[in-house]
């Protein structure tokens, strides 16, 4: 599954071959719909790895990865520099990721002072992890659910008193179960994304934290948050750690959900599944989404270029995705 720089590069150049022949009459019987794909990987992928990516790599990796198309991006957490080295610049990325106009540039806030600093930094959308697990909810955040609804009711008076125009999601997070307390009810998150909606939040969706769900579970728990918070329902957070990404991108995108997070080549792997990713793989997702004629506005061959700009930033670390690996198939129409 892992590949390396040589073969990246080789593969760019196989990718953007075939999009030279590419046959565009192939597109013809294809229902036309449209996704965002919020890129995870400098935020989520970054600070699960134990390297750190020097800050000009990093908006180098961030440049790659908005010529490939996407237009929201996950760039930083904004957490003290002590507990998550990799997220120490920030500030600085926010403040470069907001040259480009047609880029949403997203931050995770866990708390009030995460999210003051964001927006002063700039950030266009604040995304805070609100867990469904009580046992989770205390170790992530040392905080019960009942204050994290509190946290994110603060976070949205810091919102709009610094930056109405902003938006703020509450993610559930361990939405479909947790390593520490095992089962989640599903009462429970439908509940929490009630109450953060209560709260002030422009949006709630749904996280696989621990890569735990599977896509009949995800049909039913969208579903329901769909029918108590209608269309607040925001991204389903997919994680790949038992092979079972993709099939729940497509059973929340069967429900209705049109937000989905992923990262580039998976980075983010989980530790408790060697081999397997821990985040759905983006080229993985924009490859099916694609081929289903659902548009992303991603382009394939540009995401393999954009993961060579990963590589050269974080040397070593291991790549996932098995579109990359295989390159597009022949007649491959897309962008
Ligand atoms: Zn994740």
């Amino acid at each position: 599954m892992q590949r390396s720089r040589a073969n990246a590069t080789k593969l760019v150049k196989i990718l953007f071959n075939l999009e030279k022949t590419a046959l565009p009459h192939l597109q013809d019987n294809m229902t036309s719909d449209r996704v965002l794909i919020s890129e995870v990987g400098p935020r989520d992928g970054l600070q699960s790895v134990k390297q750190t990516m020097a800050t000009a790599h990093k908006l180098r990796w961030i440049d790659a990865l908005v010529a490939s198309g996407l237009q929201e991006i996950e760039v930083a957490s904004f957490v003290p520099a002590h507990l998550l080295p990799q997220m120490a610049d920030a500030a600085l990325v926010v403040q470069h990721a907001r040259q480009y106009p047609h880029l949403t540039v997203m931050a995770l806030v866990p708390n009030r002072k995460g999210a003051e600093a964001a927006l002063k930094a700039g950030a266009q959308k604040l995304t805070i992890p609100v867990s469904a697990s009580e046992a989770h909810s205390m170790a992530n955040v040392r905080k019960t659910r009942e204050a994290m609804v509190e946290e994110v009711r603060a976070i949205v008076q810091i919102r709009n008193d610094l930056a109405p125009h902003v938006k703020v999601e509450a993610g559930i997070s361990t939405a479909f179960g947790c390593t520490l307390q095992g089962l989640v009810a599903e009462d429970d998150v439908v509940k929490l994304a009630a109450a953060v909606i209560e709260a002030g939040a422009d949006e709630s969706g749904l996280s696989d934290t621990t890569g735990m769900a599977n896509p009949a579970q995800v049909r039913r728990l969208f579903k329901r948050v769909f029918a108590e918070i209608g269309n607040k329902t925001g991204a389903a957070h997919m994680h790949n750690t038992r092979g079972l990404g993709l099939a729940n991108c497509l059973a929340a995108y069967d429900v209705g959900v049109r937000t989905f997070d992923s990262s580039l080549a998976g980075l983010g792997g989980c530790p408790y599944a060697p081999g397997a990713s821990g985040n759905v793989v983006t080229e993985d997702l924009v490859f099916m989404l694609e081929a289903m004629g659902i548009q992303t506005g991603v382009s394939i061959p540009k995401l393999i270029l954009a993961s060579q700009a990963l590589s050269d930033g974080l040397p070593g670390e291991p790549l996932y995705g098995m579109t990359p690996e295989a390159g597009l198939p022949k007649g491959w129409a897309h962008v």
